[in-house]
Parts: C-alpha cells; sequence; structure tokens
C-alpha cells in the first residue's frame, strides 16, 4: 500500500510538472492502452490484449513527428491499473483528449472491424464523437479492417472523464483476418500512423 501511495505521489508531481511545462497551443493527448498486469483483456490464441495495447500505444508516441501535438502514455510498461485511478490521473492531467486503446472479441468468429465508444454525457459529445469517427475512418482507409460505428457506452472512465474521450476497439482478437493484422508488427504500425493523422 505504502508503495501504491509513495507511486500516486511521484505521479501527481510528474503531471504538475509536465503541466507547469505545457506551451499553451500545444495539444496533448493521453493515451490510455488498456489493461495491464494481471489483467490481460482478451486473450485468444495466446496473444493478449494488454500487450497488443500496450505495442500501439508505444507505437503513437515513438511516431508523432508533430511539434503540436504532446503524446502522453497513461501506462508506460505492463502494469496493473484499475479504471479509478486512470480516471484520476486523467482528471489530473486535464489533456485535449484520451484514446484508450481496446480489442474486442466475440464468440462469432466472423464479428469484425473497428469500432469506438463514447459517453452519452452532453459534454464533449459532438466533439468525441467527430474525432471518433475520422479515426475509425482513417484507420480502416487502408482497407485491412472493417468500420464499424461510433457508439454510446456508460464506461466508467467514459463517464468519469472531464475532457473529449473515445473508447477505441481496434479489431477482434477472434476474428481471423483481424487477429493477424492487429498482432502483426505492420498492422500494429499502421493503426499507431492512422491514429496519429487523424489528430492533424
Ligand atoms: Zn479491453
Amino acid at each position: 500500500m505504502r508503495t501504491k501511495i509513495k507511486f500516486l505521489v511521484v505521479l501527481s508531481l510528474c503531471v504538475f510538472a509536465f503541466m507547469a511545462f505545457k506551451p499553451a497551443d500545444k495539444k496533448v493527448i493521453l493515451i490510455d492502452a488498456g489493461h495491464g498486469g494481471n489483467d490481460t483483456g482478451a486473450d485468444i490464441r495466446g496473444f493478449e490484449e494488454k500487450i497488443i495495447t500496450e505495442a500501439v500505444a508505444k507505437k503513437i508516441k515513438e511516431l508523432n513527428k508533430n511539434e503540436n501535438v504532446e503524446i502522453v502514455l497513461l501506462r508506460d510498461g505492463d502494469t496493473s491499473m484499475d479504471l479509478k485511478e486512470r480516471t484520476t490521473i486523467i482528471n489530473k492531467l486535464k489533456p485535449d483528449l484520451v484514446i484508450s486503446l481496446h480489442i474486442s472479441a466475440a464468440p462469432n468468429v466472423t464479428s469484425n472491424g473497428v469500432g469506438a465508444y463514447i459517453s452519452s454525457k452532453k459534454t464533449f459529445y459532438d466533439q468525441s464523437k467527430e474525432i471518433a469517427e475520422n479515426v475509425i475512418d482513417k484507420i480502416t482507409s487502408t482497407g485491412n479492417l472493417a468500420k464499424r460505428r461510433v457508439s454510446e457506452a456508460p464506461f466508467y472512465i467514459l463517464k468519469n472523464a472531464d475532457c473529449p474521450m473515445m473508447h477505441l476497439e481496434m479489431g477482434f482478437l477472434s476474428n481471423e483476418n483481424d487477429r493477424n493484422y492487429i498482432t502483426s508488427e505492420k498492422g500494429q504500425t499502421e493503426i499507431a500512423q492512422k491514429i496519429l493523422e487523424s489528430l492533424k
């Protein structure tokens, strides 16, 4: 418990320091790699959702060349973090946008494609919806993944984040085509690049 408190204090200081030095015109995008640590997320044929979300998050940060966009990773490493902790960090940092990365899985193996969830709350609704639709359009523009819609969902982080936010499902781990693409280096790089393109 003590280590956890120490961790949260250090993290708060980092967030504070970051905010103090943030140029006013720079957009801050917080990437939340879903799951982590003991929480693997979807786990199909040896592929774990938490590993894929972390890989894509790191690529988004690595590949960002836009000086007006600062990418911040909420989870940098394979660590457990519950939804309340994630939301606390989001609301302390107050980023311009949060993208929570996830992969779907369904009993029906033909279910496929990229979709997103946003909060039904009025604040930030239009902004979140517009950005989510743009992100889906860009990712699916390569023709490797099908396009799904933006839906509303009462997810904890979506409900409690005080900023524009989307929960992005980057494909289905239960679908062979999606799985091959999202677990490949090429697929993960392309998804990261397309997410960055949609932030311009
Ligand atoms: Zn997930």
